[in-house]
């Protein structure tokens, strides 16, 4: 079996390394921290993502290359793809990277985006809140995640302040200003294509963030059966424009019964979790499946699942081990605010057994915040 080259060791490599070791698949991990989490499951380079000696021994280890982290400079993709295959390819990961770029992308592809504008400087700031309307988001167009580099402005006066806490970064990341989306709800799709071209998703997924982090996903989504197939459609469309191969998630705001995108990530996803007990075949096992060119597995869910992030610090595992069907994931970082080390993923028959299943997770881990909305969603049922 081959060596899997994964760039990035964080959780979602060692969630992958775990899904392919049955497979008998081999890994090698680049990440420039020594005790990145996934080299407690597999050998790591360790070097940054831009130095070439560790690229080149990186290459030297592995059949394919795929991403743990999407934001690994493109001319390192570019470079790496002269040496082992990569996938996603590099002109996806380029345009997933940019915001700019994936929503041109989306318009391109009649998939709705809320209204945007780029901002490269103070003037066009307020230009850009005088077309883009308040309440809005001013966000760095590359290298933000779990809501980091965002500012939310709720009137033009915010702009100063908008522009102290990011205006620094436009000459390095660029910035652009978003619409704020009065969303009812946030979903995502998490689909795979393969090196063919077939393409398969998972259910559609209700996920709830707390600042900017997600907090819960929940599946499959109380949607409609045509809500369902548009947002399916809107993922096939742009699988399909980037000839991606691989798992990746786009992000989806529901208003008024309408999607909207929000952005791609060109990786597996944390609202995918769940697949690993919650599906036929986990989104890491597919992901895999799709870099080494095997057939793919079946998406279809057991059930309905929800899964609950850990942040910052893991709790006591037992409340969600005692349930029938509850699985947890340490990731085994050490803690600190606002990291993500963990997640829980509970998964019932029914809709009111994992609400019950919830709850009492909820209350044993004095947690009956992050639990409540998804409880509320699935007595609705
Ligand atoms: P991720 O970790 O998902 O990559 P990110 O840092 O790239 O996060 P976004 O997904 O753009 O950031 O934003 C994080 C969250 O902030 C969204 O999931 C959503 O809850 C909220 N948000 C972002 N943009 C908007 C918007 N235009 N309108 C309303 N809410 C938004
Ligand atoms: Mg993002
Ligand atoms: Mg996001």
């Amino acid at each position: 079996m081959k060596t899997v080259g994964i760039l990035g060791g964080g959780q979602l490599a060692r969630m992958m390394v775990l899904a392919g070791t049955p497979l008998g698949v081999r890994f090698i991990v680049l990440d420039p921290a020594p005790d990145a989490c996934a080299s407690q499951v597999a050998p790591m380079v360790n070097g940054g993502f831009a130095d070439a000696n560790a690229l080149d021994e990186f290459a030297a280890r592995a059949d394919v290359a795929t991403f743990d982290f999407e934001n690994v400079p493109a001319e390192s993709a570019d470079s790496l793809l002269k040496r082992v295959p990569v996938f996603p390819n590099p002109r996806a990961l380029g345009i997933a990277q940019d915001r700019l770029a994936e929503k041109t992308l989306f318009g391109e592809l009649d998939i709705p985006v809320a209204p945007f504008a780029v901002v490269d400087n103070r003037v066009q700031l307020d230009e850009a809140i005088a077309s883009v309307g308040t309440p809005c988001i001013l966000k760095t167009r590359r290298l933000g995640y779990d809501g980091k580099g965002q500012f939310r402005l709720l009137s033009p006066a915010d702009a100063d302040a908008a522009w102290d806490a990011l205006g620094a970064q436009a000459s390095k990341v660029g910035l652009i200003l978003e619409g704020f989306v009065e969303f009812e709800r946030e979903l995502s799709v998490v689909a795979v294509r393969d090196r063919h071209g077939e393409f398969r998703s998972w259910p559609v997924t209700e996920n709830w963030h707390v600042d900017g982090v997600l907090s819960a996903s929940l599946a499959p989504a109380s949607v409609s059966d045509v809500l369902a197939e548009q947002a399916t459609s809107h993922a096939r469309k742009v699988a399909d424009a980037l000839d991606y191969v691989g798992v990746f998630a786009l992000e989806l705001f529901c208003r008024d019964g309408e999607l909207l995108a929000n952005e791609m990530a060109p990786r597996v996803h944390n609202s995918g979790h769940w697949t690993i007990e919650g599906a036929e075949t986990s989104q890491f096992q597919n992901h895999l499946r799709a870099v080494l060119g095997l057939p793919l597995g079946a998406t279809r869910m057991l059930g309905h699942a929800c899964m609950l992030n850990w942040i910052g610090a893991m709790p006591a595992p037992e409340a969600v081990l005692a349930e029938p069907s509850g699985h947890w994931h340490d990731y085994g970082k050490a803690a600190r605010e606002g990291r993500k080390v963990g997640h829980a993923t509970l998964r019932a028959d029914s809709a009111a057994e994992l609400a019950a299943a919830l709850e009492r997770v909820g209350d044993s881990l004095d947690r009956a915040g992050q639990v409540a909305p998804v409880v509320e969603r699935l007595r609705k049922l």
